[in-house]
This record gives C-alpha cells, sequence and structure tokens, in this order.
C-alpha cells in the first residue's frame, strides 16, 4: 500500500507510523526524521536545514522534493510506503505526483489525522524523541521506561528545540498556512480518509486498522 500520512504537528502520525510499520510491514519515510540525522551529522545540506527547523518553518521545497526522489527512485518498496510529514504544500504534492508518475506508483490512501488545536499543544509540550531512532515518547501518555533513555535503542531521549512553546505556534501557523490545503486536494482526488486522533495510541491505532481494512490494493 502507497500511503501518505497528513495532519498538523503533534497528530500522533509518527507514532502511528510506527505501529502501522510493526503490523503491517509497510515502511515508514519521514522527512522531519531524515532531516533531523542530517542536522545531528552536520552534512551541508543538514546545516543548512537547521535554521528552518528550529523556528519552525518548511525547509525548501527543493531540498525534501530531492530527499524524497533520492529515496523512491534508490530503492523498491514491494509492500508500499508510507510518507509521514511530506508532501507538506501544494509544490511537493504535484511534484510527489510527478515523482510517484515517472515510477509508475500509484497512491492509494491518504491518512488525515484530525485533532483540536489545543490537544496539539498539550501533546506537543509533553512530547520528546530518541535523538538516535526517533522514536516518539509523551512525558504523560507513553514516557520511556527508563528516564531519559530509549527503551528500543537505549539513545538519549531528549526535547526536539522545534518542541518549544516558541517554536510550536510558528509550526502550527505554518502548517494551516501551508499543509491544510492539502487536505482539499487530496480529498478531491478521492483517496482521502479521516482518522479522529482522540484517546489512547490504541484507540486511534484502531480506526487506523478499519481504514486499512477497507482499502484494497
Ligand atoms: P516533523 O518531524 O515532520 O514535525 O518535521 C520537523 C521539521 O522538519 C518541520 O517543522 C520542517 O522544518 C522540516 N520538515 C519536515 N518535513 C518537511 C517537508 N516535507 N517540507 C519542508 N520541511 C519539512
Amino acid at each position: 500500500m502507497f500511503m501518505v500520512l497528513l495532519g498538523p504537528p503533534g497528530a500522533g502520525k509518527g507514532t502511528q507510523a510506527k505501529k502501522i510499520e510493526e503490523q503491517y510491514n509497510i515502511p515508514q519515510i519521514s522527512t522531519g526524521d531524515i532531516i533531523r540525522l542530517a542536522i545531528q551529522s552536520k552534512s551541508e545540506w543538514g546545516k543548512k536545514a537547521e535554521e528552518y527547523v528550529r523556528s519552525g518553518e518548511l525547509v525548501p521545497d527543493e531540498v525534501v522534493i530531492g530527499i524524497i526522489q533520492e529515496r523512491l527512485t534508490q530503492n523498491t518498496y514491494r509492500n508500499g510506503f508510507m510518507l509521514d510529514g511530506f508532501p507538506r504544500n501544494l509544490e511537493q504534492a504535484e511534484a510527489l505526483s510527478q515523482l510517484l508518475k515517472e515510477i509508475g506508483i500509484q497512491l492509494n490512501l491518504v491518512l488525515y489525522f484530525d485533532v483540536d488545536r489545543e490537544e496539539v499543544i498539550e501533546r506537543l509540550s509533553a512530547r520528546r524523541i530518541c535523538e538516535k531512532c526517533q522514536t516518539p515518547y509523551n512525558m504523560v501518555s507513553k514516557p520511556p521506561k527508563n528516564d531519559k533513555i530509549c527503551d528500543i535503542c537505549q539513545g538519549r531521549v531528549i526535547q526536539r528545540p522545534d518542541d518549544r512553546p516558541e517554536v510550536i505556534m510558528n509550526r502550527l501557523n505554518t502548517y494551516e498556512q501551508q499543509t491544510k490545503p492539502l487536505v482539499d486536494y487530496y480529498r478531491s482526488q478521492g483517496i482521502l480518509k479521516i482518522v479522529v486522533s482522540k484517546g489512547s495510541i490504541d484507540d486511534v491505532f484502531q480506526q487506523v486498522q478499519k481504514v486499512l481494512g477497507t482499502i484494497s490494493v
């Protein structure tokens, strides 16, 4: 299944992506994770991306489109893939459509995680992440078993610099202005399905499973 996960920051895309990956064996491709690892490794383009990420702005289209192009053309995704955090504006969506056409893949599903703004702010403030494997945690609902140590890889669990309160608002505005229009864009293509991201991780995953059960590929 070839799918896109859409929704504001803090909607639970990354968390649900890990569960989908585990249960359905569909690999997650997260532009946010790729960018963060590039920043950490101090690669040339990582250094350039850092100022955008830190201020809650989108990294320039040519950079992220390049990342996705490289991923999708250099690997064969027999069991499909899950794009998490891409596309984030109409230009990226058009570029994706063109790229998929070129490699002969049809998008089956866009899963839109619908969530209240207040809930998002709460979740982002409590969010932590493993700096090594990028596994997401939440200090209220899903803390690491050992304080500040990742359950999976024993990496350091930290707060993302862009989850600080002063950056959160900027990210939400960026989302409203640039990414939200993609909901209608994909709705008009007839491939959008909505999941209400409320309740526990498992409550949301149940909805995800229901939707995935309705998609024939
Ligand atoms: P995320 O982990 O998806 O919340 O992404 C973290 C940050 O990485 C975003 O706030 C952007 O600065 C950058 N980023 C991730 N994906 C994209 C994208 N598709 N286009 C532009 N910037 C992105």
